[in-house]
C-alpha cells in the first residue's frame, strides 16, 4: 500500500529543509548493523544490489554488549557478541556491502525513491529500504538514574562490569537479561543484589537456576528502586518493598538496569504501522510493511523471539523480499512512475494547504 503523500495519520512530513535534488540514489539502503542488518547486507550484496548500510547509533546492536553467545548455530564453543558482529560485517563487506557510520534520523516514505536524512543533514534516496534498527535498553525513568548514567548506573554489565571489582552492585529486573547481567557481574563484584518488582521471575528456568545457584547473588523480591543515591557516583539506591510500602537504603556502587528494551522505530513511526509498543508490523510470513518497498526485520519488528538467530533469519527474509520487489519494479518499468523531486514538493505544498485549512 502506497501512502500517497501522507503519513499513516494523514500528516505530511516532507524533509523540506534538505535538498534531495542531487542526493545519491541507491537500490537498497539498510538501516542498522545487528544480526538482521548484516544478514540483509550479505544477501543483498550477493544479489548484486550494492547495499548501503548505515550503522546507526549503536553499531553492532545489542550483541556488542553481550558476552558469550552460546546459542548461535555454527559456533560450537560459543563466541563473544562483538566478535560475532565483526564476523558478520566481514562476511557482508566481502561481497560488496558498503558501510557508513550515521543514523537515519528522518524519512519520507510517501513516494519512491524513498528519501532518507542521515544525521539530520545528509540526504540519500533509496528504491528499497530495509529497517534493522533493533531495540535499545529501557531505563526506570528516575532523574538521578539519568544523572548518574555512566557513573555507576549502566544498562550493560559486559561493558561496565569490570569497573566494580570487589564492590556491591544491584541489578533491576526479573527476566533473562537481568539473570545474565547478574551472573556476569559475579565475575567482578563481591555481591550482586537482584531487585525484582514481583515475587517470581520471568526468566527462563535454566537462567534462573544458574542465578539461584550462585552464592554471590541475593534476590530481593517485590522490591523497586525509587531513587539512586550519590553525588558524583552511585553510593546506593532507595528501595521500596512494594507489598508494605516500607523503604530502605541499599548501599551499592553500581546499578545495572535490565528491564527490557524499546524498539528503535521513532523515525519510521509516522509512516509505518506499529503495535502499541512501537514494534513495526509486517504482513504475515513476510517482512513487508504497509509501505511497498520498505521492509522490517530483527528486533525492531520482533518482540516475541528476539534472538540473534531469528534476527538474522528475518534479515535474510527482508533481503529476499527487497530483491523480489526491485526485480518486479524493474520488470514493470515502474521506474518511470517514480516520483520526481518536483512532485515531492508539489505534494508537500498541497499537504501544507490542507493542514492550514484544517487548523
Ligand atoms: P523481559 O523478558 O521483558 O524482562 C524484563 C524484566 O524487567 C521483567 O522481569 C519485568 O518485570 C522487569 N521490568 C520491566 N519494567 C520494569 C520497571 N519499570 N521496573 C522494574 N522492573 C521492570 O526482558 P529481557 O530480560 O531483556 O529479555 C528479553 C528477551 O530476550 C526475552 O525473550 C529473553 O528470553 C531474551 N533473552 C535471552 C537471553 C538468553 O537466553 N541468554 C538473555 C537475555 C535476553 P515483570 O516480570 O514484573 O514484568
Amino acid at each position: 500500500m502506497q501512502t500517497n503523500g501522507h503519513t499513516k495519520n494523514g500528516h505530511a512530513l516532507p524533509l523540506d529543509a534538505a535538498d534531495f535534488s542531487d542526493a545519491e540514489e541507491r537500490q537498497v539502503v539498510i538501516i542498522g548493523t545487528g544480526p538482521a542488518g548484516w544478514t540483509a547486507a550479505l544477501y543483498t550484496a550477493r544479489a548484486g544490489l550494492e547495499p548501503l548500510v548505515y550503522q546507526g547509533s549503536e553499531p553492532g546492536g545489542q550483541l556488542m554488549t553481550t558476552s558469550d553467545v552460546e546459542n548461535y548455530p555454527g559456533y560450537p564453543e560459543g563466541v563473544l557478541g562483538p566478535q560475532m558482529m565483526d564476523d558478520f560485517e566481514d562476511q557482508a563487506t566481502r561481497f560488496g556491502a558498503e558501510v557508513r557510520s550515521g543514523r537515519v534520523t528522518d524519512v519520507d516514505f510517501s513516494g519512491r525513491p524513498f528519501r532518507l536524512l542521515v544525521d539530520e543533514e545528509t540526504p540519500v534516496r533509496a528504491r528499497a529500504v530495509i529497517i534493522a534498527t533493533g531495540a535499545s535498553a529501557k531505563y526506570l525513568g528516575l532523574e538521578n538514574e539519568q544523572r548518574l548514567l555512566g557513573r555507576g548506573v549502566s544498562a550493560c554489565a559486559t561493558c561496565d562490569g569490570a569497573f566494580f571489582k570487589d564492590q556491591e552492585v544491584a541489578v533491576v529486573g526479573g527476566g533473562d537479561s537481568a539473570m545474565e547481567e547478574a551472573l556476569f557481574l559475579t565475575r567482578f563484584a563481591s555481591k550482586v543484589h537482584v531487585l525484582h518488582r514481583r515475587d517470581e521471575l520471568r526468566a527462563s528456568e535454566i537462567m534462573a537456576e544458574r542465578a539461584f545457584d550462585n552464592e554471590k547473588i541475593t534476590f530481593r523480591w517485590s522490591q523497586e528502586v525509587r531513587d539512586v543515591l550519590g553525588e558524583e557516583t552511585v553510593e546506593g539506591v532507595l528501595v521500596e518493598k512494594n507489598k508494605t510500602g516500607e523503604t530502605y537504603e541499599l548501599p551499592v556502587e553500581g546499578l545495572f538496569i535490565a528491564i527490557g528494551h524499546t524498539p528503535n522505530t521513532a523515525p519510521f513511526a509516522p509512516w509505518l504501522e506499529t503495535d502499541a509498543d512501537g514494534y513495526l508490523l509486517t504482513e504475515p510470513d513476510s517482512t513487508h510493511t504497509n509501505v511497498e518497498g520498505v521492509f522490517a526485520s530483527g528486533d525492531a519488528q520482533d518482540h516475541v523471539y528476539r534472538q540473534a538467530v531469528t534476527a538474522a533469519g528475518t534479515g535474510c527474509m527482508a533481503a529476499i523480499d527487497a530483491e523480489r520487489f526491485l526485480a518486479e519494479a524493474d520488470a514493470n518499468s515502474e521506474i518511470d512512475e517514480e516520483r520526481t523531486e518536483t512532485e515531492y514538493h508539489e505534494a508537500a505544498a498541497q499537504d501544507s494547504e490542507e493542514q492550514a485549512t484544517l487548523s
